[in-house]
């Protein structure tokens, strides 16, 4: 091989690392700015996105004082025809030691149907659906 096909290769392979490093820097700010639009929850973080606190209580089961004594905290309570209660949605809590900031989570949506009233569904318009974009 040539010198001069040899620095002509040399300059080709440093031709492409130097456009791969603004790939990389691209890639690199597209990354940061994803991060700064998530939203920064306790949950995630382990941190409160308040005051910055790192002590926090998860409140795993969380009740409430109904007239059959402490009830799990739930979206959504019934009585079946024969008395028996049940609970949908059950609830946690994410809570801020320093600040008392809460944070709440549908543990799981089982059981839990939008009726129209009381529990309305909000979806997003057929194209950002399609879009695959931010509303999934
Ligand atoms: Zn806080």
């Amino acid at each position: 091989m040539s010198n001069r096909t040899r620095n002509s290769r040399l300059a080709a392979l440093e031709q492409r690392i130097a456009e791969q490093d603004q790939e990389l820097a691209r890639m690199r700010d597209e990354i940061a700015r994803a991060r700064d639009r998530e939203f920064p929850s306790m949950r995630r973080t382990a941190q409160c996105p308040g005051c910055g606190g790192r002590r926090l209580l998860h409140v795993t089961q969380p009740t409430e004082l109904s007239h059959a004594g402490p009830t799990p905290v739930a979206m959504q309570h019934t009585v079946s025809f024969w008395g028996t209660p049940r609970s949908y949605g059950p609830i946690e809590h994410f809570v801020c030691r320093a600040c008392f900031l809460v944070e709440s989570y549908v543990v799981d949506l089982d059981g839990l149907e939008p009726d129209g009233t009381k529990i309305r569904a909000i979806d997003p318009p057929p194209e950002a659906q399609a879009s695959g974009g931010p509303f999934r």
